[in-house]
Formats: structure tokens, sequence, C-alpha cells
């Protein structure tokens, strides 16, 4: 058969199973499979395909068609522009939280702390210390380690299986994170940073079973359930956060679309930090809330 029809064929099998990028998904199984670009893939779509090579590809078509995610077939998931091993230990990463990502980017750019010399440098002083909460894959902490000069980044995770996977990230993008596993604030006990960055869990525990079967089935609910309001993370975060932030230090947090009201409300009456502003994401949905510790001079 020809790559393009046996690619279509693919489509269509996905299509008929409702997975939600059909064509998508097919061309990329059909890259992952034979180690082409989407670029070959178009330009040598009329050669034929040898028998194992097409009965490969539908032996992935069929577990896609069992609506297991792609990422969980090839492994990978690319994020700000790296690829990030995932399994169903942790959450795949989603393009939304790019938008985390480069606001704290923005943020730790254009505020540069009291300059480092070079000899605090190679002491390990680094400029900005930040700290990714429920880090899954790592994609947070290890793109902004990538991206920013002069941060130290610890990140951690309840789920010791997560943290392997995140390591292993590490290691592979050599981005040089300290990974410790543990509940939330419980292993920073005594630590402070200049920046908690965190995409905890905020789907609403109703909202679960209307999620796509992929997500519900195959990614680990501790990393979406956010309990009956999708809030209780974030609230033991606004809680415990003040207690590990230097004054000034800046909590950036990836929201769902509909929490924004409900997280500049919590930030408020807590009193502790300054007035949180609510970024939107690339289709314009509230996504990221940020605000600082209050420092004296704001008192
Ligand atoms: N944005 C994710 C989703 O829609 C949820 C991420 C989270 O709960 N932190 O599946």
């Amino acid at each position: 058969m020809k790559t393009r029809l046996l690619v279509k064929e693919g489509e269509y099998r996905l299509a008929k199973a409702f997975c939600m990028d059909a064509k998508i998904d097919a061309e990329e199984l059909y890259c992952f499979l034979t180690g082409m670009d989407k670029v070959a893939l178009f330009l040598r779509a009329n050669e034929e395909v040898d028998p194992e090579t097409e009965e490969k590809y539908m032996e992935l078509i069929a577990r896609r068609a069992e609506r297991i995610p792609l990422q969980h077939i090839t492994g990978t998931q690319e994020f700000m522009g790296n690829t990030f091993k995932v399994s169903p230990d942790v959450l795949i990463p989603r393009q939304d939280t790019e938008t985390l990502v480069e606001e704290a980017a923005r943020t730790i750019q254009k505020n540069p702390k009291e300059k480092v010399s070079f000899i605090q440098k190679l002491k390990g002083v680094a400029e900005w210390d930040v700290l990714d909460l429920c880090c899954g894959s790592g994609a947070i902490g290890i793109s902004l380690a990538k991206i920013c000069s002069d941060i130290k980044v610890t990140a951690s995770d309840i789920s010791s299986a997560a943290i392997a996977v995140a390591s292993e990230n590490a290691s592979k993008l050599r981005a040089k994170v300290k990974f410790v596993e543990g509940d939330m604030f419980e292993p920073h006990a005594g630590k402070k940073f200049d920046m908690i960055v965190s995409n905890p869990p905020y789907i609403r525990t109703a909202m679960i079973s209307i999620l796509q079967e992929e997500v519900k089935e195959h990614e680990p609910l501790g990393a979406l359930d956010g309990g009956r309001d999708g809030l209780d993370f974030y609230r033991v975060i606004v809680d415990k956060a003040a207690d590990h932030l230097n004054p000034g230090g800046f909590l950036m947090l990836e929201i769902g679309h509909d929490q924004g009201e409900d997280l500049r409300k919590m930030l408020k009456d807590d009193g502790r930090y300054t007035p949180a502003e609510v970024i939107k994401d690339l289709p314009g949905k509230d996504r990221v809330v940020k605000c600082r510790l209050k420092k004296e001079s704001d008192l």
C-alpha cells in the first residue's frame, strides 16, 4: 500500500474511535515508527510501504484507537522546544503551561537581583532560587533552568515515580535541577525561595468523569483532581508559600480558565501578598496568577 493511503486508513480508524486529532495522530505515529519527519512523510507519500511496516503501523493505530494517549505510545511530549519523556506516572505537559514558563522566565529576566560576583557564582551562589512545586515530569522547572542563566531550581513532587521521570528528563536535557520527594512544602521546611512556580491539580472532582478518555483513564488522577471546588491545592499553597518566599518573592501558579477570580480573592483575603495579576494564555483564557510576597515597603 502507498504511504499516503496507509496513513489515511490510520486517520480513518482513529476518527472512527473518536480520537480528537485523528489526522495529526495518524501522521505522528507513522513518523514515530519510521523515524521520518513530517516533511519526509509529505515528500514520500507515494512510496510503497513494506508489509512489515504496514503491520506495525496498524498495531500502533489500534493502540491509539483504544484511546491510549499518543504520548504514552511515543513516550515523549515536546514542551518549550525540548522533548520530555512521559509515562502514565506523570501529567503530560500541556501547551497551556508554556504560558506559566514564559511569564516566569520573563519575570526573572526583567528583575535581575543584586549582582552576584564571578567568585560567588563559582561557589554556587545563584541569583534566583526557584521552587517548582508538584513538578510531575519536571517540564516547568527544567525549562526554566534551561532558559534562565544564574538560577537554582529545586523541584518536588509527592510521587517518587514522577521524581524518577523528572530526574531522567533533567539529565537527558542537561538541566541542573535538584529534585526532592515529598508532599507540598513538607520537604522544604525552613527553606525560602525567590520564586515559587506550580501547576497543581486543579480540576473539580465532579468534572473528572467528563474529561476525555485519554486523560481520565490514562493520566495520573492525583495530578488532576483539585478537590470539590478544584481549589484544595491553592488553599495549601497560599497558606504556606508566604513562609517559603523571601520578601518580594514571586508566587506564580497555573490556574483553570475559570479560577482567576477565586485565586485573586484567596490571595487578597490572605493579606500577605501583593494584588494578584491574572495572565491569559494564547487562546485568551485566564491561565496564570502572579503576585509577590509583600516586603516591608509594601506594608
Ligand atoms: N490543564 C490540565 C487539563 O486540562 C489540568 C492540569 C492540572 O490539573 N494542573 O487536563
